[in-house]
């Protein structure tokens, strides 16, 4: 079903790769709302322990994707959104965004957005700068991995080796990874040590993220060059899975840091993991007592006008199946194939 979808968006991609269809393309005046692109790490996973679906493009494939978005649409800030909605009038507006502030942002992304003269928005989980450590699911990708090489280095080819190619080494961390979504907040430690045991990898040690966040450092220096930076939660918790007590504490501890080191209050933020059943009416009424102006989902879709909400603006997932050509067309056409 996905690959045939896939395909589709392929096809219609070719077409609008033709010079009439392009220039008939942009004749046409846009559409009302905001297309809110979600990336997470950018570079080379290939010989990463950590979980490869996050990657959402190379260094070279951002730079081309930012090529289209500086010719073909208007790149905007969440604070240019406000008035965007009072004017109402069509546009070709696209948000680019990154969760949870891996260094990569900083080192590969920053260097190409400022390259192209474009913005983009930081939403960073304050924990993970404060106290580094590895992130659940890049320790369970992590967990896998590491069973699969010792197995391999012992001479074992069953059951685990077989288990665990690098295809089902993959496929085993995304089943891990949805199912330690579905688990109650207090259930989740104990998850991760149960796999920990069934892969003979054990946890993984705090050091290892040693240099997989940005600094505070780095953030003020993205604040200088044009970036914004807004809120992802003190340790990233699926926030619907956790009391509306603890849900504030995230919450307004991920505000006061960002204020006490950005010196500006939290006005934007993405929600963890971000699907409809990830954020509840608490969440919303926390983030309004908060200042929050923008909350932003992670569903798929285009935010439009018509149907505004600010405390759920739908993002578009970018992975690297995502061409310069496909995300041409979704800036014309983002009804059609932002999904
Ligand atoms: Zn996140």
């Amino acid at each position: 079903m996905l690959s045939h979808t896939r395909s589709q968006r392929d096809r219609l991609a070719a077409g609008f790769d033709r010079p009439k269809v392009k220039r008939l393309m942009r004749r046409l005046p846009g559409w009302r709302g905001v297309l809110a692109l979600n990336y997470h790490r950018i570079g080379d996973h290939t010989a990463s322990p950590w979980d490869h679906s996050l990657w959402s493009a190379s260094a070279e494939l951002f730079d081309l994707q930012l090529a289209v978005l500086a010719a073909e649409a208007e790149v905007i800030a969440p604070g240019d959104i406000g008035a965007a909605l009072q004017d109402g009038k069509p546009g070709r507006r696209v948000l680019i965004t990154f969760d949870d502030g891996y260094r990569d942002n900083f080192e590969i992304a920053y260097p190409l957005l400022r390259k192209h003269g474009l913005t983009a928005t930081f939403f960073l989980a304050t924990g993970f700068i404060d106290r580094p450590r590895v992130a659940w699911w890049d320790e369970l990708a992590w967990m896998v991995r590491g069973s699969r090489a010792q197995a391999l280095e012992a001479g074992e080819w069953l059951p685990r080796t077989m288990a665990l190619d690098a295809a089902g080494a993959d496929a085993t961390i995304a089943t891990l990874t949805a199912h330690y979504k579905t688990l109650p907040n207090e259930r989740t430690e104990a998850f991760l040590d149960h796999v920990a045991v069934a892969t003979g990898s054990g946890r993984c040690d705090p050091d290892e993220a040693a240099e997989m966040w940005i600094t505070w450092e780095m953030a003020r220096e993205l604040r200088r060059g044009g970036m914004t930076i807004g809120g992802h939660t003190v340790t990233h918790p699926v926030l619907a899975r956790i009391p509306a007590a603890r849900q504030e504490e995230e919450i307004e501890g991920c505000a006061g840091r960002i204020e006490q080191e950005l010196g500006e209050p939290m006005r934007w933020f993405a929600y963890p993991v971000g699907a409809r059943d990830t954020f509840t009416a608490d969440t919303r009424q926390i983030l309004t007592r908060g200042g929050v102006q923008l909350a932003f989902s992670f569903y798929g879709g285009h935010a439009r006008f018509s149907r505004w909400d600010p405390l759920d603006v739908p993002r578009t997932h970018v992975g690297p199946e995502l061409s310069p050509e496909i995300l041409q067309g979704m800036v014309w056409l983002p009804g059609l194939l932002a999904r």
